[in-house]
């Protein structure tokens, strides 16, 4: 079958053409995995509603991005104009990443063509993040009964720190991030588990590190997974300090998706960080978690 994948026009947003968040790469992927007959059509989604916001962030905080009255320090922290087009990207790509869960339920694998917003908070953005639309699709399949215990595989760049502050006291999310040392944030959350990286590290050690604490994840009974796949960890990522290749992002993506899928648990994939100054090699590098879930599914 086709491979569930999640795109909205909206994904685009105004920042401005010099904003060092490549926001273009959201259009660009979406061509990208038609003309390689990746996906043959997208679903769309609605923007997320607030009662469904309101599962992982604070009413105060959803009003003031609704009404772009947030206070400047907060909107500096974020990193984004706080324009009508930011407004509705953000409620757009975690309805995306709600609908690209529900669908995980349904096919065993989804993918959305955004999202991964990791460092937002229950009180607010940060780090290019308006919303964490993961924690809000996580609450949401808690909340309706349709799981017990999910997993968040983070294995962006930087900490998913929004995920680990926001369920820090829910044992039925088990926040996994395994991430550079020295990138942002520079004092990091505390995950259930994080794995701290040096520099230095290359694919081999990478892939090890990472299959090793796949086989400890596997052990527990998880019943639903949220893959974060950041692409920021490759050599020539612009803020991103490791120095993964094209084919170690290749085969991390492999190495998670098949783990998963062939236990039939569902996992619904989110793109995470990439800022690659090339945005042929960025949109190449995201459409390996898509490439990824469409061989297996
Ligand atoms: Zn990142």
């Amino acid at each position: 079958m086709q491979l569930p994948v999640i795109n909205h026009t909206d994904y685009f947003a105004k920042i401005g053409d010099d904003h060092k968040f490549p926001i273009q790469k959201f259009g660009a992927l979406a061509n990208y995995l038609i003309n390689k007959n990746i996906v043959e059509k997208f679903y769309t989604p609605y923007p997320c509603s607030e009662e469904t916001l309101r599962r992982a962030h604070s009413e105060k905080y959803i009003k003031n991005i609704k009404n772009k009255t947030l206070d400047q320090n907060t909107i500096k922290k974020i990193g984004f104009p706080l324009v009508d087009s930011v407004v509705k990207r953000s409620l757009v790509a975690t309805g995306g990443t709600v609908l690209a869960s529900k669908l995980a339920m349904k096919y065993g694998l989804a993918c959305n063509t955004a999202g991964g917003s990791h460092h937002a908070n229950f009180e607010g953005g940060a780090g290019f993040c308006v919303f964490n639309d993961v924690a809000v699709a996580a609450k949401y399949l808690l909340n309706k009964g349709l799981v017990k215990k999910i997993l968040i595989v983070d294995l962006d760049v930087h900490q998913g720190n929004g995920n680990s502050d926001i369920f820090k006291d829910n044992k039925n999310v088990f926040t996994f991030s395994m991430h550079s040392k020295s990138n942002y944030p520079a004092k990091k959350s505390i995950s259930d588990c994080d794995v701290e990286l040096e520099n230095d590290t290359e694919d081999k050690e990478y892939l090890n590190i990472l299959k090793f604490h796949l086989i400890e994840l596997n052990k527990e009974n998880f019943d639903f997974v949220f893959y974060i796949a950041g692409v920021d960890i490759h050599f020539n990522d612009r803020l991103g300090k490791l120095k993964i290749s094209d084919n170690g992002i290749k085969k991390r993506d492999e190495i998670v998706t098949e783990n998963f899928f062939s236990k039939r648990i569902p996992l619904c994939g989110v793109l995470g960080g990439g800022y690659n100054k090339n945005i042929d090699k960025l949109v190449e590098l995201h459409s390996f978690l898509h490439q990824s879930c469409a061989k297996l599914i």
